[in-house]
């Protein structure tokens, strides 16, 4: 313990570090711990998750409040509600031999007028988070007019939260002259302008260098097919039968899906994001603590306040549309010492970002490969057998033996060996023995969807769709997966997409007399390969009819597209019965703006 005493730390709290059982400082509290006892300047410190930054700045802030005055000294904001009691807990137990040290944490769901009282009995330091606080300073709860200290905890994620408008009028409350600590895991721009703003002249720690992810985090990355997601992080589950993970979704309905799926599968799955109670999230939460829940899947904005040290793998379920994001996500795992994984599913479009991850990490990302059905009845049968041989046997069996000998009676060891593994192992060979291989093809530049459906959709970029509007519409309006609709290509005034075929009818019939926003929108199955498209437009009759019938916009609209032709619609529906008579209706059809003439031909087409 001879490195804590050294930083200048009072006996109070070095015996509380003892009871603790923290023998070295780590490296973010080694360089800010004496920087803060010893001088009353404004601070930086960037250092990884998990890196012990709450006792970088707690001691200090401990050391530096006199608990003889009932004034709140020192404020310290967090980003969620799980963070500040978090912090609450750490500090009120590292000033456990403080006399008069009080903590209190504010925040919002639960009752404001408790944590106004416990205010009131006199809070030395306030954790709080940015709503509940402002709420509490217009009701005249707390006074923060005198404090000296205050910290902007796990400032990065405050702000990609929002709370940058709410931090600018919390801290307009505080005086002048008293220091600022910051302390963040990144340092994205908008941590740098706080920096600018509201602090001056900031002394800087920082611990490894920026933005790099924890040493103890290997990366690895596995390409599939984008519908095959969720198959792929089945197996990624089977294959680590020992997994405690968090999986993340970008959005709270995909987190919604993905959990209810695995639990319909079978595993101790959860989820967790914005949509629940504050109860509901506190029971998911303390079951994820309590290790009853395996695979967490959650939305970044809800895992924000998870900190539960031995999560083995971080599952990228979908990777984050910020590469920030990212480092918060794998900062879950490898914490405290202990060796993690983050594991990304991602897909051939997508192998672009996983290069810009590396660099902004300046780490390798690994390649792997989803594991075959049989590869992972093999884990499974070791891990069974591995388990038998270590399972720990309990007296309160013993009463029940002699009956089971009986049932047991006349079978060899080999045979016994073979049955009591079996009965777990058919499980997953019954499940994996035809399963396919979910590993995309990345070696060429073929596209591997064969065998999907090309549709025309009669809106586009001047209706307001990019292609990831186009595909949130259609998954909302058909209540398909995100993934199921894929290659969506919008054009000007009409866009493009696929599905598997099984969706075929199903999209066709939903799109027929469909209105949206008073407009009649209307999906036509296209089967036009690439190079017939160009040969009709070489002869031009295509564009005749068309610049005829639609005016001079469309064979603007026209022309560009040809341009802007996509290689991955060459292959299909060659064999469709149906491909003849919608051949000759153009590529174009007929009735892409003329609602009455649409509904005519869907019910033309669907009677074939
Ligand atoms: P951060 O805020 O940097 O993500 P925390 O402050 O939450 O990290 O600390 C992560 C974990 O490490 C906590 O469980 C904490 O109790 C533990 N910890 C902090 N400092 C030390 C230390 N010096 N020795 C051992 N464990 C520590
Ligand atoms: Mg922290």
């Amino acid at each position: 313990m001879e490195k804590f005493e050294v930083l200048g730390l009072s006996d109070e709290l070095l015996k509380s570090i003892d009871d603790m059982g923290f023998e070295t400082p780590s490296e973010v509290q080694e360089k800010a711990i004496p920087f803060l006892l010893a001088e009353e300047r404004d601070l930086v410190a960037l250092a990884q998750t998990g890196t012990g930054k709450t006792a970088a700045f707690g001691f200090p802030l401990i050391q530096r409040v006199d608990p003889s005055s009932k004034m709140t000294q020192g404020l310290i904001l967090s980003p969620t509600r799980e963070l500040c009691l978090q912090i609450t807990n750490e500090l009120k137990n590292y000033s456990k031999y403080v006399d008069g040290l009080n903590v209190v944490a504010v925040y919002g769901g639960a009752s404001i007028n408790d944590q106004a009282k416990q205010i009131k009995r006199g809070a030395q330091i306030i954790v709080a988070t940015p709503g509940r606080m402002q709420d509490m300073m217009r009701r005249g709860f707390v006074d923060i007019s005198e404090i000296g200290y205050c910290v902007l905890d796990e400032a990065d994620e405050m702000l990609n939260m929002g709370f940058y408008e709410d931090i600018t009028t919390i801290l307009a409350d505080t005086p002048e002259e008293k220091s600022t600590w910051l302390f963040s895991a990144t340092m994205p721009k908008e941590v740098a302008r706080i920096a600018k703003d509201f602090m001056s002249d900031p002394h800087e720690i920082t611990v490894g260098s920026r933005n790099v992810g924890a040493e103890t985090v290997r990366h690895e990355y596995y390409t599939v097919g984008g519908r095959d997601r969720y198959l792929a992080l089945k197996r990624l589950a089977d294959a680590n039968p020992d997994i405690f993970s968090v999986v993340f979704c970008r959005t709270k309905r995909d987190t919604q899906n993905v959990a209810e799926k695995l639990i319909e599968d079978g595993y101790n799955a959860a989820a967790l994001h914005g949509d629940l109670s504050q109860n509901q999230r506190d029971l998911v939460m303390k079951s994820f603590r309590t290790n009853q829940i395996q695979m967490l899947v959650a939305t970044d904005v809800a895992a924000r306040g998870i900190d539960v040290d031995d999560i083995t793998h971080v599952i990228n379920y979908q990777l984050p549309d910020e590469m920030e994001v990212y480092t918060h996500r794998s900062g879950r795992t490898g914490r405290a010492g202990k060796s993690g994984v983050s594991m990304i599913i991602v897909t051939k479009s997508e192998l672009r970002r996983i290069k810009q991850l590396e660099r902004l990490l300046q780490k390798p990302f690994e390649p792997k490969k989803i594991p075959t059905g049989i590869e992972i009845c093999e884990i499974q049968l070791y891990h069974l057998a591995s388990k038998i041989k270590n399972t720990e046997i309990s007296e309160d069996i013993d009463p029940y033996l002699p009956a089971i000998y009986d049932v047991l009676d006349g079978l060899e060891r080999e045979e016994l060996i073979k049955k009591m593994v079996s009965v777990e192992f058919s499980r997953f060979f019954n499940y994996y023995k035809k399963s396919k291989d979910l590993n995309a093809d990345t070696s060429g530049t073929k596209n591997s969807k064969g065998n999907s459906v090309r549709y025309f959709i009669n809106v586009g970029e001047r209706d307001g769709y990019d292609w990831k509007k186009l595909k949130d519409f259609l998954r909302d309006q058909l209540g398909l997966d995100r993934d199921d609709i894929f290659n969506a290509d919008t054009k000007e005034n009409f866009s493009f997409f696929n599905t598997e075929p099984q969706h075929k009818d199903m999209i066709l019939e939903f799109f027929t007399d469909f209105k949206h926003n008073g407009r009649f929108i209307n999906v036509e199955i296209s089967t036009t390969r690439p190079d017939e498209g160009r040969r009709r437009d070489h002869n031009g009759r295509d564009r005749k009819r068309r610049r005829r019938r639609d005016g001079d916009r469309r064979r603007d609209e026209g022309r560009k597209f040809e341009g802007g032709r996509r290689k991955d619609r060459g292959d299909f529906k060659k064999k469709d019965k149906k491909k003849k008579n919608e051949k000759s209706s153009g590529f174009f059809f007929d009735n892409v703006y003329d609602p009455s003439q649409s509904k005519k031909s869907n019910k033309r087409k669907r009677r074939k």
